[in-house]
C-alpha cells in the first residue's frame, strides 16, 4: 500500500528535476490507460469521489470498490472495481474522465508515482517522484518539458499529498506489528472511519461515542461540519483504537 522505490518501476527524479510528457485526445493512445489497471483508492480519494458523485459513501463502497489486504503490511487496501470489459467505470465514451476534477491520486499524479518513507524525528515524510515505465503511453515520448513541482500543482495534488502524508502516521505507526492481522471488527472500524464517512458521521454525532472516544465538543462540531475534519478525526480515533 505504501510503495517503496524498489516496488515502482520507473526512473527516479532528483528534487526539482524536470521530465517530458503531454497527454491529449489527439494521441492514438487516448483513453487506453483507463482500462485493465489496478486503481488504488486512498481515503481522500473516496472523499473526493463521493463529492463528485453526490452519493452516500456506503453506496459507492458497495458498487464501485473492491477490498483487498496488502500482503506485505496487512492493512486493508481498496481499489476501484472495473467494468466487466476492464474499463474504469468513470471512463467516458470518448475516452475522457467523467470525474476529472475529483479523479483519484493514482490518475492525477500519472505519469509520475511517489515512493515515501516516514519522516525521521517528525516533519514531512521523505519522498521520491518517479517517471513510471509505460511503453504504451505515447505521452511520454512527447517533446514537452515539464517542471516537477509545477506539474504536481497543476494537477491539484496538494490536498491529496497532504492527506496521505497525514495518513502515514497511522499506516506506519511506530507500535504497529511487522504485519498486521486485523480482526473483522477492526477492519470494519478501518473502513468506517477512513472510507465510509456518511456512516462514521452518524457514529460521531452520537454523544455516547464522543464520550467513549474522549472527543472534545469543539472537535466533534468541526468534524460534523467538514468531511476533511471528519476524516482526520477518524484517523486519530482509529490510531487510538488499534494502537492505544
Ligand atoms: S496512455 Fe498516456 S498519453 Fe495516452 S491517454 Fe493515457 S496518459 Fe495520456
Ligand atoms: S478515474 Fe478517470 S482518469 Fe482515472 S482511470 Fe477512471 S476514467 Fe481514467
Amino acid at each position: 500500500m505504501i510503495e517503496t522505490l524498489e516496488e515502482i518501476g520507473g526512473r527516479p527524479l532528483a528534487p526539482g528535476q524536470g521530465f517530458a510528457f503531454r497527454c491529449g485526445p489527439d494521441l492514438a493512445c487516448f483513453g487506453s490507460c483507463c482500462a485493465d489497471k489496478r486503481l488504488p483508492l486512498w481515503p481522500y480519494d473516496l472523499l473526493r469521489l463521493r463529492r463528485a458523485l453526490a452519493r452516500p459513501s456506503q453506496d459507492i463502497l458497495a458498487e464501485l470498490v473492491e477490498l483487498e489486504t496488502d500482503p506485505r503490511s496487512g492493512w486493508p487496501a481498496l481499489r476501484l472495481r472495473l467494468n466487466a470489459d476492464g474499463r474504469c467505470p468513470f471512463s467516458g465514451p470518448g475516452g475522457g474522465c467523467q470525474v476529472y476534477a475529483h479523479r483519484p491520486l493514482c490518475c492525477r499524479i500519472y505519469p509520475l508515482a511517489r515512493a515515501v518513507a516516514p519522516a525521521i524525528g517528525g516533519g514531512q515524510p521523505r519522498q521520491v517522484f518517479i517517471v513510471q515505465d509505460a511503453p504504451a503511453c505515447l505521452g511520454l515520448g512527447q517533446p514537452r518539458a515539464l517542471d516537477q513541482g509545477q506539474w504536481l500543482a497543476d494537477q491539484g495534488m496538494g490536498p491529496y499529498l497532504a492527506a496521505n502524508n497525514r495518513l502515514l502516521g497511522l499506516l506506519m505507526h511506530p507500535r504497529r506489528p511487522a504485519r498486521l492481522a486485523l480482526t473483522p471488527a477492526q477492519t470494519h472500524a478501518y473502513l468506517a472511519a477512513l472510507y465510509n464517512l456518511d456512516v462514521f458521521r452518524q457514529q460521531v454525532r452520537d454523544p455516547a461515542f464522543a464520550k467513549r472516544a474522549g472527543l472534545e465538543k469543539a472537535r466533534v462540531k468541526k468534524a460534523l461540519r467538514a468531511d476533511e475534519s471528519l476524516l482526520e478525526l477518524g484517523q486519530d480515533w482509529l490510531s487510538q483504537v488499534l494502537f492505544g
